[in-house]
Order: C-alpha cells, then sequence, then structure tokens
C-alpha cells in the first residue's frame, strides 16, 4: 500500500484565503509590509509574535493551525534560534529570514529542515519573503510519487519533500508505481531510483512514458552509480531530469521546485487553450477532447448518457436590435445559468457563435429530458437589460441518447438534427428521439 500524506487533494492553486501563516518577528515595519501583503493581497491571515513568550503561547495552543512559519532568526531575547526550534519542534513548516548569513548558518538551517530561507537585505526582501512563502504554500497543489526500493531513501525523500509541503506518495517498486500511477491521475512529478530488483528505473520509466505524456508527468531520475551514461540513458528513456545521490538537500529542492513549475505552467496553458474567451466554458476542442474519453468510460460502467446541443432562439435578431455588446452580455449570462445547472457532473461547452454543448452524464434518458426542460424554463427566466427595458431570451435543445456505440461526432450530428427540428418545430422547446412522432406540431 502506497503511504500517503493526510493533505487534501488537489488544493487549489492560489486558494490561500483559508490560511494561517505565523509571523516571528520584532520589527513593526516587517511586520507592517508583509500583514499588507499576505493579508492584503493574498486573503491570509496572519498572526505574529515579536517575543518568544508571546510564540510559546500562541504555540501553545493549536499550532496545526498555521499553514506556515516565517521566522526572523535574530529575534531579541532567544539569540540562539530558539523560536525556530520552538516552531518545528511544533510541526509548523518553516521559512527563516535572517539579515547575516555565513555558510556555516545556511548548512545549520538546512539541517533544521526549514521550507527555505531568504536573506532580509536590500529594498526586495518584502518581495522575496512573500515569493518564497507563496511558492511553498502553492507546493500543496503538487502530488509527488516517490518509487525507491530501499526505505531509508524512500523515508528521506519523502520527508523533505513533506517540509516542503508537497503531497507525498512512496512506493517500493516499478510494479507499486505503476499501479499508483493507474489508480490516481492528479500525480505530477515521479522521483525515480534507477537500481531495484525486478523492475529497474529505465524500464519503469519507459512503462510510465506509454501512459503518460511529458506534459502530464515529469520524471527525475536518481542514482547513487557513478555511471554517466546512465544520465543520457534515462533522459532518452523519457525523464526530464537526472540527480546523482548523495543529494544534495537545495540541490534537490530546486530540481523539484522547477520540475513542478513547469507542470504547473503547462497545466496552465492546456488550461487556457481548452477555455471558450468570451463566457469561461470550455471551448468546442476541450468538448471533442474529453467527450470521447467520457463516453468510452460510462459505457465502461453501464452509465447512462446524453448528448444535448442548445442554441439560443433569434440571437441574430437580438445582435442586429441592441448591438453585439449587448449579444455578448447574452450569451455570457445564458453560459453562466448552464453552467451552474451542469455543475460538474455534466460536460459544458460553448461549440461555437450562440450554441453549446451538454454531454449528460449519469440520467436516465428520460432524466436528461427532464433535465433539458429545465435548462429551457430555467434560461427562460434570464432578464437581459437592453436600451428598450428588460427583455427574455429563449432556447431550443436537440437531445440525442448515447445508445450505442459510435464515433462522438455521430451523437453530435444526432442532437444536431433533433435542434433543427425543434427549432422548425417553433423554438423555445427541448426535441428528441421521443418527439420525432409528435412532429405534427411543426
Ligand atoms: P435560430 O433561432 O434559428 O438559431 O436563429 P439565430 O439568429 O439564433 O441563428 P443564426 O445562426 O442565424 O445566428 C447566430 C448569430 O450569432 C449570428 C452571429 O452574429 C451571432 N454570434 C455568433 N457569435 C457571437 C458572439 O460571440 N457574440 C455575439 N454578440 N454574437 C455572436
Ligand atoms: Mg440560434
Ligand atoms: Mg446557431
Amino acid at each position: 500500500m502506497p503511504f500517503r500524506t493526510p493533505y487534501s487533494r488537489g488544493a487549489p492553486l492560489g486558494g490561500f484565503e483559508e490560511l494561517e501563516v505565523l509571523l516571528v518577528e520584532d520589527s513593526r515595519t516587517y511586520i507592517a509590509a508583509l500583514k499588507q501583503r499576505l493579508e492584503g493581497q493574498y486573503g491570509m491571515r496572519v498572526a505574529s509574535c515579536s517575543t518568544l513568550e508571546h510564540l510559546q503561547s500562541v504555540l501553545g495552543e493549536a499550532p496545526e493551525r498555521f499553514a506556515l512559519a516565517l521566522i526572523d532568526l535574530n529575534l531579541p531575547g532567544a539569540p540562539a534560534g530558539e523560536a525556530l526550534d520552538l516552531v518545528l519542534s511544533k510541526n509548523v513548516p518553516a521559512i527563516v529570514f535572517t539579515a547575516t548569513f555565513s555558510d556555516l548558518k545556511r548548512t545549520q538551517i538546512l539541517s533544521k529542515h526549514v521550507a527555505d530561507y531568504v536573506l532580509k537585505d536590500g529594498k526586495d526582501a518584502i518581495k522575496n519573503l512573500v515569493k518564497a512563502a507563496i511558492r511553498i504554500l502553492s507546493n500543496r497543489g503538487a502530488h509527488i510519487l516517490v518509487v525507491d526500493d530501499s526505505k531509508t531513501m524512500r523515508e528521506m525523500l519523502g520527508e523533505q519533500l513533506l517540509r516542503q509541503l508537497y503531497r507525498v506518495t512512496t512506493v517500493a517498486s516499478g510494479a507499486a508505481a505503476l499501479e499508483a500511477l493507474e489508480e490516481d491521475d492528479d500525480y505530477d512529478l515521479a522521483v525515480i531510483n534507477y537500481l531495484m530488483p525486478e523492475m529497474d528505473g529505465l524500464s519503469l520509466v519507459e512503462q510510465i512514458r506509454q501512459r503518460r505524456n511529458f506534459d502530464r508527468l515529469r520524471i527525475i531520475g536518481v542514482s547513487s552509480l557513478e555511471d554517466r551514461t546512465l544520465i543520457a540513458r534515462f533522459l532518452r528513456a523519457g525523464a526530464n531530469d537526472f540527480l546523482h545521490q548523495p543529494l544534495g538537500i537545495e540541490e534537490f529542492r530546486w530540481r523539484v521546485a522547477q520540475n513542478i513549475q513547469t507542470t504547473n505552467q503547462v497545466r496552465h496553458l492546456r488550461e487556457l487553450a481548452a477555455r471558450d474567451y468570451l463566457t469561461g466554458l470550455y471551448n468546442r476542442r476541450h468538448f471533442f477532447d474529453d467527450g470521447p474519453h467520457r463516453v468510452t468510460m460510462a459505457r465502461k460502467h453501464n452509465q447512462a448518457q446524453s448528448l444535448a446541443i442548445v442554441d439560443i432562439d433569434h440571437f441574430k435578431r437580438l445582435n442586429d436590435t441592441y448591438g453585439h455588446e449587448i449579444g455578448d452580455v447574452a450569451l455570457k449570462a445564458v453560459a453562466r445559468h448552464l453552467a451552474d445547472l451542469c455543475g460538474n457532473e455534466h460536460l459544458l461547452a460553448r461549440l461555437g457563435g450562440e450554441e453549446f454543448g451538454i454531454l449528460i452524464c449519469g440520467l436516465s434518458f428520460v432524466e436528461a429530458r427532464e433535465f433539458c426542460e429545465t435548462l429551457r424554463s430555467s434560461i427562460g427566466q434570464i432578464l437581459i437589460a437592453t436600451a428598450d427595458g428588460e427583455i427574455n431570451l429563449t432556447i431550443s435543445i436537440g437531445l440525442a441518447e448515447i445508445a450505442t456505440e459510435e464515433v462522438f461526432d455521430n451523437y453530435l450530428h444526432a442532437a444536431d438534427q433533433f435542434l433543427y427540428m425543434a427549432k422548425h418545430a417553433g423554438r423555445n422547446r427541448v426535441f428528441s428521439e421521443a418527439d420525432v412522432g409528435n412532429k405534427a406540431v411543426a
């Protein structure tokens, strides 16, 4: 069984509002500047202590409420780093900042397992400290898989990464790693040792790459072997980076941090590419990327699905009468309502113009039709402010049941046919296979 950290899955990046940070500092100017940034800019809560006594009393009750501590190493009355020791003894992750810094001090601080250290000099000191805090707190959103047959190494690496607030899963073999990746697709990085019995690190990387691309999972190979060809062999097999053991603590941290940063950037770009600019909904490309996958998964689990195409009625007329800007306002309002009603269960996208696609998941065909009726009547309630006062919109929906295995396009085509019938029958209605007999309405 893989070992897991207790951190919640998928902590949102940038979601700092719930967090409380402990600031241990005696300079009022620093406290004010840091509070202003962390509270004002990021919405965190900041508790500050300027003496060791105060710190002792604050940490005496529920120290686990602090996500991170920022500690000035030179606190009056605590010249030997007592504040840091106290904070670490309560298992609160800590970033140290200090005005004086020697190589010896750096080694001492790092050996205490602080999350990071920042120099308190120059005009950028506050900025750098805030940046370090945000970087460490953002790590909570990243999930790292450590694969090493040595228990000591697994624990050492796991410990290092936990200090950086990453979510960590450690496994002892290639087979267990593949199983963990199969189970969970939220991993951002795998750290893989070379020498392991049964499946070595290189074979594991090759196997992983058959399932996960570079842009989904980064891989760092590690080995204590002197053989320099290993670096090339790891990279050729599909690793992104390589580290020699014994690992320098800081080097390990920064390599991990940079690899995670890359996955975050790629994820951000992928998210941007999947979104429609005007409405913020998923776009057509994403609908066609994700839709077929969802259909396959649903069929595997015997889950009912249907596909709906929603189209705003007489939208051209609205544009012509009130202008394109009002048209945009209306589109955004419809998009927002659809998104609220679809939640995370159904896959919603703007397919283009004033047309939206919904892959309705987990509802029987009868329920899906009722759901579409709800969409139709709710959208009919929206009021759009125009020069002539508030106006209503109506939508027509074509609904196709996903009953047999076909290419995704076919489902869309069927829904489109029903949409056409809905329009032909007078608009502001849902049309599906069940309604074909009522075509007389047309
Ligand atoms: P029907 O009831 O048959 O669907 O009629 P319709 O007028 O809604 O359909 P038609 O396809 O003729 O017109 C769609 C209009 O949507 C035409 C186009 O100018 C407008 N449109 C497409 N994209 C946008 C957009 O991003 N913003 C705005 N304001 N209008 C858009
Ligand atoms: Mg239309
Ligand atoms: Mg249209």
